[in-house]
């Protein structure tokens, strides 16, 4: 992964031309006044930890298992938000760790956090490095130090209970290596978030993350079926059953939790069978509006495809759903729908036992599409066992084609999968260019989804003078949807302070206008003040509660969730 910016340098890429004298002469963007700095140049703060904590870290977990280097506190300071990459490039290595601890075990972890609890060091456990929310970034004073608790050594696939469809995974493996595993046993997660390249496990479920093929397999956090946390008052193993009524589910309380309340060391994860088909295509709707509503339709009387993704009229123009061709085509009019289907491909395929889904079990969740429609849909109906990818299109297609869709083919849904995790390369290359080009996201029920749409569109404009908005429903319920942004503007001298200002005030819209603070990117430190908003006094009182008792030093990922005076 770029110190500095997003993946694989090999794939990195200049901007193409055109994109250059759009962003020229629509936006004023030119060329920041200062170069990125190099690696060597970072400025990294004098090392705090005492040489007796470190002895002691050092005997948890091994000497080879810490590390105290330039290069490891470096590539361990901050997350890959733009304002995280924009300090990384102007040399600001102030919120880098002293020391990066890579356990090898839970016993590990919990030896870990019994050491710096008792000498007030602060911990920050580490997954891919990929939170957009300041979910790694410890500002926070009176600690003797910070660590990084990088799992990266936890990357096991424990068991297979192929019976029940359910793995035992550590939160160390990255997205491709666990599909790898799975892949072994032909099962598939399903879980495609932009990230996907570099995020972990862990990371998912500590940040509740959402991936691109949300309709057809759920989010993450409805994958969890159990999980090994480790905090510093000991082990808490939650779930053992696929549902429960034996008092509250104590694991929605660890998921979403960005390590403020433990380190999630071992995840059980429902698995689905792996696709031998896949599909992606292309149709057009004249109008944000008239595509919204034929998503409805699809969320709420099914049949739901795997992936469903429907860009505005200012994204589709630009082409941002297909990055790879971005600039290279004609701009496009009305308003592109991605739609995905997976499935088997004819008779003589394996034998999926008929996944019954238990009434107010998301639709999502059981990879069904439909939760209890008679008419199917999604990955799990009954009728489609067999070239199931076909009549499942056959039927998107009268649905789509009936509320006034257009079919462009699988040209549009080809390029989008290939140029899928391509757009975080783009904003590397803009960002080199002198242009800030940021995502954030919101969920709202889809009664408030116009409001909110312009709620954030009209903050994002009034803040920044005339900035490119685009906007994509990312994910789809039966009761609403995720609107995802995608923001470029020129950067002025002071370009950090200039889109926090903007992002302080966007999130104060969203508050206002009933939106979520975050559908699937988490709290972090960007979303605090937001997210007590959205909860309310009482609703941090509880937080602070459960805090305060399985961490009773304050030393888990200070400043995440709760601001650092919620602490007692
Ligand atoms: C380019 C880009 C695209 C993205 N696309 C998506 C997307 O499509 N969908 C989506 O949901 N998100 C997306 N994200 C956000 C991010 O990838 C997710 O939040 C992801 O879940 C983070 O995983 P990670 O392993 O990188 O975790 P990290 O960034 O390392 O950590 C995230 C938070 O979880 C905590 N944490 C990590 N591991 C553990 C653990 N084992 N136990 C306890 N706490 C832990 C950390 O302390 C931190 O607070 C994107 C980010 C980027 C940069």
């Amino acid at each position: 992964m770029l110190w500095s910016g997003w993946g694989d340098p090999e794939k990195a890429s200049e901007l193409p031309e055109p994109v250059r004298l759009l962003l020229r002469d629509l936006l004023g963007v030119r060329a920041p006044r200062t170069p990125a700095v190099g690696f060597g140049e970072v400025r990294l703060p004098v090392a705090a930890l005492p040489q007796a904590v470190l002895d002691e870290l050092r005997a948890a977990v091994g000497a080879d298992h810490v590390r105290v280097d330039d290069e490891a506190r470096v590539r361990h300071t901050r997350g890959k938000s733009t304002p995280d990459l924009m300090r990384m490039r102007a040399g600001d290595g102030s919120q880098a760790p002293d020391a990066v601890l890579l356990p090898g075990s839970h016993a590990d972890v919990l030896e870990v956090l019994r050491i710096c609890s008792a000498r007030r060091v602060a911990v920050v456990p580490f997954g891919g490095g990929t939170s957009v929310v300041g979910g790694l970034a410890v500002g926070e004073r009176g600690f003797t130090g910070v660590v990084a608790l990088d799992l990266g050594r936890l990357d096991r696939l424990v068991s297979v209970d192929a019976e029940s469809m359910v793995v035992e995974m550590e939160p160390g493996l990255r997205a491709p290596q666990a599909e790898l595993l799975l892949a072994e046993h032909g099962f598939t997660l399903g879980h495609f978030p932009q990230s996907f390249e570099y995020a972990t496990l862990g990371g998912f479920a500590a940040a509740r993350s959402s991936g691109q093929a949300s309709a057809g397999y759920g989010r993450f956090d409805d994958m969890v079926v159990g999980m090994t946390v480790a905090t510093p008052r000991g082990t808490l193993d939650l779930g053992r059953a696929p549902k429960s009524a034996a008092g509250p589910d104590l694991r929605q309380v660890i998921l979403g939790s960005e390590g403020a309340f433990g380190v999630i060391t071992s995840l059980r994860l429902r698995v689905r069978r792996a696709p031998e088909e896949q599909l992606y295509e292309g149709w057009r709707f004249a109008s944000f509006r008239e595509g919204s509503a034929a998503l409805r339709r699809l969320a709420q009387d099914g049949p739901l495809p795997t992936v469903l993704r429907l860009s505005d009229e200012t994204e589709t123009m630009v082409g941002l759903a297909k990055p790879g061709e971005i600039g290279a085509s004609a701009a496009e009019s009305g308003c592109l729908v991605i739609v995905g289907y997976e499935g088997y491909e004819g008779a003589g395929k394996p034998e999926r036992p008929e996944q019954a889904q238990e009434p107010g079990e998301p639709a999502q969740a059981a990879g069904s599409g439909r939760s209890g429609q008679a008419a199917g849909g999604g990955r799990g109906g009954r009728d489609r066992r067999g070239g199931e990818v076909a009549a499942l299109r056959e039927r998107v297609a009268a649905v789509l084609s009936g509320l006034g869709g257009v079919c462009l083919g699988t040209g549009p849904g080809e390029s989008w999968a290939r140029g899928r995790y391509s757009a975080p390369y783009l904003r590397d290359s803009l960002l080199a260019a002198g242009a800030t080009v940021e995502t954030l996201e919101t969920a709202g029920f889809w009664s408030n989804l116009p409001r909110l749409y312009e709620a954030v569109r009209l903050s994002l404009t009034a803040s920044l003078g005339a900035p490119l908005v685009m906007c994509h429903v990312s994910h789809v319920y039966a009761t609403g949807a995720s609107l995802y942004f995608t923001v470029v503007t020129a950067q002025d001298d002071a370009p950090v302070t200039q889109w926090e200002r903007a992002k302080s005030a966007v999130n104060e819209a969203i508050v206002a206008a009933g939106g979520t603070i975050s559908h699937h990117h988490g709290v972090g430190r960007d979303h605090r003040e937001a997210y007590a908003a959205e909860i309310g006094e009482l609703g941090v009182e509880i937080l602070r509660g459960i805090k305060e008792r399985l961490d009773p030093a304050g030393i888990l990922n200070p400043g995440v969730l709760l601001s650092p005076g919620s602490r007692a």
